[in-house]
């Protein structure tokens, strides 16, 4: 296969990252997380970090051109040349237009969007329970812990919470997920690119699956 562009979608704690980390390994391709981006601007607090953190803070979405801006320069980079996978993003019906563009200035396209789905009191359990280290490293408290509690096993570095995993802001993220995320569902079934996987199992089952569905599509390539 030429070129593997895929992107991650679903609510948000379905297990988009944890996926992620399988098939960087498994493909060594680009993990492109609008989410981990805009954190670390926010912490290095550089202009894009002070334009999106208010609307971080309350669980909404940072404004379409300005997200579109920054993934558009990061598909500009070489490493991208085998192909991405891109996690958070797009989030709504504009976003996805605007890559769409993207991609055919530069004579490219989406090769598979993978929709990990899951109902929201799976993923509020998820959420409520995700720890991150400084490098962006996941866990869970209950369903995948550190060998030593509280501490990352890569890198030793103390984990945390998200400060937008707090409960009170989960609800609203859920909602403006089920708004204007959600109706991408259709934008790439139509368009005959979407995959759905069932992210409530196991994270070990959703990656064979995943990976199952990666090998049909690179063999429908070749055939
Ligand atoms: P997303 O990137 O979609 O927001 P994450 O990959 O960060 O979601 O996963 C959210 C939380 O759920 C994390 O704490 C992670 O450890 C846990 N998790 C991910 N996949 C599974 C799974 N299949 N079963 C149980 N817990 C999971
Ligand atoms: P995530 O890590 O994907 O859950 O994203 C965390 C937050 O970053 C979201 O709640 C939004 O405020 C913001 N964000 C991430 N990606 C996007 C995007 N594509 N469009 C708008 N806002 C985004």
């Amino acid at each position: 296969m030429s070129e593997l562009n895929l992107i991650l979608l679903g609510p948000p704690g379905a297990g988009k990252g944890t996926q992620a980390s399988t098939l960087v390994e498994e493909f060594d391709l680009p993990y492109i997380a609008t989410g981990d981006i805009l954190r670390a601007a926010v912490k290095e607090g550089t202009d894009l970090g002070k334009q999106a953190k208010s609307q971080m803070d309350a669980g909404e979405l940072v404004n379409d051109e300005i997200i579109v801006g920054v993934v558009a320069e990061r598909l500009r980079a070489d490493d991208t040349r085998d192909g991405f996978i891109l996690d958070g993003f797009p989030r709504t019906i504009p976003q996805a237009g605007a890559l769409d563009q993207k991609l055919a200035e530069m004579g490219r396209s989406l090769t598979a969007v993978l929709l990990i789905d899951a109902p929201d009191d799976e993923v509020i359990k998820r959420i409520s329970g995700r720890r991150i280290c400084p490098e962006g490293h996941v866990y869970h408290v209950d369903y995948d812990p550190p060998e030593r509690e509280g501490i990352c096993d890569r890198d030793g570095e103390p984990l945390t919470q998200r400060d937008d995993d707090k409960p009170e802001k989960v609800r609203r993220r859920l909602e403006v997920y089920h708004e204007q995320t959600a109706p991408l569902i259709e934008f790439y079934d139509e368009r005959a690119l979407l995959h759905e996987f069932d992210g409530a199992k196991p994270k070990d089952e959703v990656a064979e699956h995943i990976r199952k569905t990666l090998s049909t599509l690179r063999l429908e390539e070749t055939a």
